[in-house]
């Protein structure tokens, strides 16, 4: 199948659950997740509609951001953030979905660019304690949300979370619930939190049955990726 016939299939499973669940499909945004694929790729799902894409690894990221140039395209990094990256994620970016510590928000803002407008922040959850898992633990994460409120140069916009891989969807569906009921009750203390970011190409339907509107999906679109980067 072409990226085009992916991105269509896609489409057709937001749209179909997001029926199942009462929901507007016109809510879930779809970020196509292309870390480790080529340009000609990002284009050919850009063609296809695709105005949101993720990246994971700030030197490949940048190089692209560059060579593409497109105004129209929304990029999101995604991946580990090292504190000595944060000026290229600034100056590349429009939104940052991996937002672990008070140090990398400090940072971020202070180096956001004056002519451009505020980053879109989005903090990563360690929702379910997992030991080799990046993220803010559920501890630490209230102090974390009102840090990032109070920079100058940064907007929160919510949470994002990976929860562990299972195969089951009622499984899928209850760690998506838990995640989506605490996204809830921040959201009152937090009016700006608009997002909830989860949801990859294996458990894609219980992200939105569960209430996620920012879905994030590399290999459902552009194939397998290599190993280069693991
Ligand atoms: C790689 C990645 C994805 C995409 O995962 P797929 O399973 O290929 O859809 C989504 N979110 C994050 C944070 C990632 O690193």
């Amino acid at each position: 199948m072409t990226i085009a016939d992916q991105i269509h299939q896609i489409r057709q499973i937001i749209q179909l659950n997001a029926q199942k669940s009462g929901r507007n499909p016109d809510h879930i945004r779809l970020m196509a997740v292309s870390k480790t694929h080529p340009v000609s790729a990002i284009q050919a799902a850009y063609e296809s509609g695709i105005t949101d894409f993720g990246e994971s690894y700030v030197s490949e990221a940048v190089e692209k951001v560059k060579s593409i140039q497109n105004q129209a395209i929304t990029w999101h990094f995604i991946g580990p953030i090292q504190s000595n990256k944060t000026r290229s994620i600034a100056e590349n970016f429009r939104w940052v979905h991996s937002v672990d510590r008070p140090k990398i928000a400090q940072r971020l803002s202070a180096q956001r660019p004056s002519h451009l407008p505020a980053l879109q922040i989005c903090v990563q959850v360690n929702f379910f304690d997992e030991a080799q898992k990046k993220g803010v633990s559920k501890d630490a994460l209230l102090d974390l949300l009102g840090f990032v409120d109070q920079q100058p140069n940064t907007v929160l916009r919510g949470l994002m979370v990976i929860p562990p891989p299972q195969s089951e969807y009622s499984k899928q569906l209850e760690q998506f619930v838990q995640v989506a009921e605490t996204y809830h009750k921040l959201q009152n203390q937090f009016p700006s939190m608009d997002t909830l970011s989860m949801g990859m190409s294996n458990d894609i339907e219980a992200a939105i049955a569960a209430g996620s509107n920012m879905i994030r999906i590399g290999t459902a679109i552009f194939g397998p990726r290599g190993n280069n980067h693991l």
